[in-house]
């Protein structure tokens, strides 16, 4: 059940805040043990908020916005009191001693917090199977990864633990699971969401934001987060336009790479058809710039995280070896011990981009190229109001078939890291239909959110 539709039977009476948690409870107890998608389930604290606002309920007070709808947190964004791992070990024990602000708009709002979800090292990776707590299973096909590195996230909604589900989405993390699992999923605009207490990665890609297999669910959840925080001088003062269902516009530009899987291509072809049927105006683009996208990605984001997890020094957080006899030792066995192998490729890869014989041919090619994309794409933008693209190339693949070989999965986020590279909106959509959960990517101007959710509703009333 929706949340919109669980808040209307609370208050006809027919049902209980206490009852929702509680059936959400009973899933995650029957199906959390082989999906590993939760890592933690905070069972006694949902049950209690739930009650409350039940007894709100039944003394007839006003209820706050989100009442009783129920979320779970990735492991890299902070909520009081709670552990905080970005599922890995360096962070082993760590508790937050503060929330991210994202949460404590959905706290203040009135949102229940029902476990923290599983998800890639430090958001490193496209299926989740760099997780230090193990791999998150795909909710409903046996053998194959959900996607990442939010997959433990889209897994979690996919399964009917929560309502909504936080993400992050620095190249694709948030949109890539949620179309292996058939759910929406927004990465909002750079700068729309606070980023404090957020686990950086990459700090110039990173945002928060919602996924969920109720469209009015996720954009009820982005609007409380979204909004200036002081505490991210990158957040935007820019007013949040509440949603409003408009017709939507109709000129759209399409952007899709050769070599689709047959599966992908033959849902992408139909919905184009759909649309040209419908009367939209759908124009295919000769995008010049595929070929980029990826390095140009993996330069800046490996850059900023090599710089980013220089904090992880055995001495501040978490995990410290213990056989360390000076600080070097201490330094180097805590980070030896505390990462896992794909942290590590990466902060090596971003340590030598950034070293000072090859700043100038990696590290500065990649912020002009990251610059001539995003005039590009605002150019295409003021001539069509949606960039339509399939959110990955591939249906869900197999646990394992791309762990041997790093390129290949680095290669699988192409569709999904330009919106980060240009910090334009992208919403994933799933497509209707048969067969393997396929999604396509709605990509905006800067803070137009609101016309991706319109776009998003006409496209999919097209299957109805
Ligand atoms: N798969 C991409 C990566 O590994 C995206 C990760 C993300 O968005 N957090 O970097």
């Amino acid at each position: 059940m929706t949340y919109g539709a669980l808040r209307a039977s609370v208050l006809k009476g027919e049902t209980s805040f206490e009852q929702a948690v509680q059936s959400m409870l009973t899933q995650i107890a029957s199906h959390n043990p082989h999906l590993n998608a939760l890592l933690e389930v905070y069972e006694e604290e949902a049950l209690e908020a739930a009650r409350q606002y039940d007894i709100q309920v039944s003394q007839k007070k006003s209820l706050p916005p989100l009442a009783g709808l129920v979320y779970v947190h990735k492991d890299n964004i902070a909520l009081a009191g709670h552990r905080l791992s970005a599922a890995s070990r360096i962070l082993e024990g760590y508790v937050s001693p503060f929330s991210a602000t994202a949460i404590e708009r959905l706290q203040v709002a009135g949102a229940i917090c029902i476990g923290r979800a599983n998800c890639d090292e430090f958001a490193m990776g496209s299926s989740n199977e760099n997780s230090a707590y193990g791999a998150v299973r795909h909710p409903f096909l046996l053998g194959y990864v959900p996607g990442g590195s939010s997959g433990g996230s889209a897994a979690a909604a996919a399964a009917g633990f929560c309502h909504v589900a936080l993400g992050s989405d620095t190249g694709g993390s948030i949109r890539q699971p949620a179309a292996f699992c058939g759910l929406y999923g927004l990465k909002p605009t750079y700068g729309r969401i606070s980023r404090y207490g957020l686990i950086a990665y990459a700090s110039s890609f990173d945002q928060i934001g919602p996924i969920s297999a109720s469209l009015p669910d996720l954009i009820a959840v982005y609007e409380v987060m979204a909004g200036l925080d002081p505490r991210d001088a990158t957040s935007s003062a820019r007013p949040v336009e509440p949603y409003q269902p408009a017709p939507c516009p109709r000129r759209w530009a399409v952007l899709a790479p050769e070599g689709l899987h047959p599966e992908v291509a033959h849902r992408w072809e139909d919905l184009l058809l759909r649309l040209r049927q419908a009367g939209f105006t759908i124009e295919k683009i000769d995008f010049p710039y595929w070929e980029y996208l990826v390095p140009t990605y993996y330069i800046l984001t490996t850059a900023e995280a090599s710089s980013n997890l220089a904090r992880y020094d055995g001495v501040r957080y978490g995990y410290r070896s213990r056989q360390a006899n000076n600080l070097y030792q201490l330094y180097a066995l805590s980070r030896s011990q505390g990462f896992g192998q794909e942290v590590k490729r990466r902060i090596l890869l971003g340590t030598f981009v950034l070293s000072a014989g090859y700043y100038d041919a990696y590290y500065t090619r990649a912020q002009k190229v990251r610059r001539i994309l995003y005039e590009y794409t605002e150019k295409l933008l003021s001539q069509y109001a949606i960039l339509l693209m399939p959110t990955s190339a591939t249906p869900p693949f197999r646990l394992g078939e791309k762990t041997t070989d790093p390129i290949q999965m680095y290669l699988s986020d192409l569709l999904t890291v330009y919106a980060n590279l240009t910090g334009h909106p992208a919403l994933q959509v799933p497509l209707p239909g048969e067969g393997m959960p396929v999604g396509v990517q709605l990509v905006g101007k800067m803070f137009a959110e609101n016309t991706l959710f319109c776009s998003a509703d006409a496209m999919v009333r097209l299957y109805s």
